[in-house]
């Protein structure tokens, strides 16, 4: 069953619930003639306390709905073959809205979801990995053409109509298989940074040994001791122009000790510390001295 709500008029300030079967949802989602569409009813594709028509009051979201509905980008009215084979199969309502003309197609896709979202989650990247299965459906960018106010959990939707004489109303239903809602929820994790890989400073030099803290200090402001270190160690060096056009010198290609990888290391000749650049996932960085220390050279 579809369980969701809906409102006489935009005015409705009391959504009603309903719940239907595919087929009956079907039948009353069938575009029907109206002066304006203002006098057509809506419904609101979510689960609500029945407090009133409010967003903080949607305690669960039912059915991904999407309006595609821009006066810049458009998108065609689809056909089956216009979807991707992997989603073919799924279950949809497609329809023509009021405004929609030749030149400028409106249309509305309901895709009904096997479990239904907590409205919580629905504003923490559920809408959005929700907009991001619709943009896989049809291989689109979907943010060029989905605006992001439909995000609204109260949102309500007109039914489908046209105008009395001119309109000529498409539809496009397909019963298959309900949409997982676990695609969903596969999509928010993707979408979240990866968590950084921690790392401990490599070595912490003994409290009052003099002689640790002269070599620490002089590899931290001694360009000519830091460039001695990477021949030590062994460390290529070469210099690159920044997007400032700063000319600088680099020791490059070591292995990182935090990811083990040695694309994306670096030390200034003429700075502090080295460096792994793979930000989104390591971010590693640490004195030269306890480098030094780390791969054997001080002891
Ligand atoms: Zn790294």
């Amino acid at each position: 069953m579809y369980e969701y709500n809906y409102i006489l008029n935009k005015y409705d300030k009391q959504p009603k619930f309903t719940s239907r079967s595919p087929q009956d949802f079907g039948a009353s989602m069938v575009s029907r003639q109206a002066r304006k569409k203002e006098d057509v009813p809506l419904f609101i594709p979510a689960i609500m306390d029945g407090k009133g028509r409010k967003n903080e009051n949607v305690e669960y979201i039912t059915m991904i709905v999407v309006d595609i509905d821009s006066d810049i980008r458009f998108l065609g009215f689809p056909n089956k073959n216009r979807i991707r084979p992997e989603w073919e199969n799924i279950t949809y309502f497609c329809y023509t809205t009021f405004n929609t003309s030749q030149r400028t197609p409106k249309w509305r896709m309901i895709i009904p979801i096997t479990e239904n979202i907590p409205a919580a989650i629905w504003m923490k990247g559920g809408w959005d990995a929700s907009m991001k299965i619709f943009g896989e459906m049809f291989s689109i960018n979907e943010k060029e053409f989905i605006d992001k106010s439909c995000k609204n959990p109260a949102r309500a939707y007109y039914y489908p109509s046209h105008p009395i004489h001119t309109g000529e109303p498409k539809q496009l239903w397909n019963y298959g298989k309900i949409l997982e809602t676990s695609e969903i929820y596969k999509r928010i994790e993707e979408r979240k940074p990866k968590k950084i890989k921690k790392y401990k400073p490599l070595y912490t030099p003994k409290r009052g040994k003099d002689s640790e803290i002269a070599k620490k200090i002089e590899l931290e402001k001694c360009p000519a001791a830091r460039k001695q270190f990477c021949k030590d160690a062994g460390i290529d060096t070469k210099t690159i122009q920044s997007n400032d056009g700063s000319i600088n010198e680099v020791g490059y290609g070591f292995t990182c000790p935090n990811c083990r990888r040695s694309d994306a290391t670096f030390i200034y000749i003429d700075g502090v510390n080295a460096h792994c650049n793979h930000r989104n996932t390591c971010g590693w960085s640490d004195s030269l001295y306890n480098l030094g220390v780390y791969w054997g050279m001080y002891r």
